[in-house]
């Protein structure tokens, strides 16, 4: 069985780590913060000190770290995973980061006939925990095929999205789809009830119909009874949807909708509501009225 290295042991990476263990893989971890190792100690994994000593000790190396410039450092920074890879070893990075970085970083690896893969996920933290994830991959299938057992710990939909950098650009998509659609259900809401409508009664009626979706049936309601606390937090969104729009002006792309909704969670942000779940945009949309 194939060894597998792990970096990043966040929200998302610990437990994606301890279902690794939990389905047989052998697991030699990193994590900067160091104390974030010891849960994977504890459930059978080995702890490493950098990520190139990671990739000395593995033939298949994962990366979930917080940002671009994160991926950048634990994969090609002086103690990285590129300073210690073996020759045909394959990186994943699970991360949600840049696309076109992600395909520089892919080009470098393969120099040293290394594969890469970017497989960023959708699901959250409880997806995390229950192996649940949807998992979006771009680079080789030949590549995605040999990893499919490790993405099937972690994940239950895998999708082929195409070639290096198209798992972080469906995934971009995904957040362009659910930040539009957010502003759409908190519009519904206030116009609802300023109508003299029940908004409950607005929810139930639509959600099973056209109009329905993960967004109108999941945070309608809470947008409906003001209840801010995160699931997906602002200030994260934030970063995927700066992450987008980066994208985007690479390709001279104007996406007004999308634009629209990042300024408006800047609102948010200014209000100090960074830290709450997304569904306050709906907060910022109330204050244009
Ligand atoms: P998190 O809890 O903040 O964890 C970030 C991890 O990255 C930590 O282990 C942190 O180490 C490490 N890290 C950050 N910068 C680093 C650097 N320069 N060098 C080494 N290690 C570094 O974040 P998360 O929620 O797990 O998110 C990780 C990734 O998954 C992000 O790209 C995020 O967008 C994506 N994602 C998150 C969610 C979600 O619901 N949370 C859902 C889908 C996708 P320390 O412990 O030392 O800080």
């Amino acid at each position: 069985m194939e060894k597998i290295g792990f970096v990043g042991l966040g929200i998302m990476g610990k437990p994606m780590a301890l279902n690794l263990l939990k389905a047989g893989f052998v697991v030699v971890a990193y994590n900067r913060t160091k104390e974030k190792v010891e849960a994977i100690v504890k459930a059978g994994g080995e702890a490493a000190s950098s990520p190139k000593e990671v990739a000395e000790n593995s033939d298949i190396i994962i990366t979930i770290v917080s940002d671009t410039p994160d991926v950048k450092d634990v994969i090609l920074g002086k103690n990285g995973v590129d300073a210690g890879v073996k020759e045909g070893s394959v990186v994943i990075d699970m991360s949600t980061i840049s696309p076109s970085v992600t395909k520089n970083i892919a080009e470098k690896l393969k120099a040293k006939n290394v594969e890469m893969l970017d497989a960023p996920v959708s699901g959250g933290d409880v997806g995390a925990i229950n192996g649940t994830l949807s998992i979006m991959v771009g680079g080789n299938l030949e590549t995605l095929n040999r990893c499919r057992p490790i993405f099937e710990a972690m994940g239950k939909s895998i999708t082929h999205c195409g070639t290096n950098g198209m798992g972080q650009t469906t995934k971009l998509c995904n957040q362009i789809l659910v930040s539009v659609t957010n502003m759409a259900v908190g519009e519904a809401i206030l116009f609802a009830q300023k109508s003299g409508l029940d908004a409950h009664t607005m929810v139930e009626a639509t959600k099973g119909g056209a109009a329905g979706s993960w967004q109108l049936s999941n945070l309608g309601p809470k947008m409906v009874d003001n209840d801010f606390a995160p699931g997906f937090m602002i200030d994260l969104q934030q970063k995927d949807l700066r992450l987008v729009i980066e994208a985007a002006d690479e390709l001279h792309l104007p996406l007004p909708a999308l634009t629209y909704v990042h300024q408006l969670y800047k609102s948010n942000q200014a209000n100090g509501e960074g830290k709450e779940g997304t569904q306050a945009l709906y907060k910022s949309i109330c204050k244009l009225a």
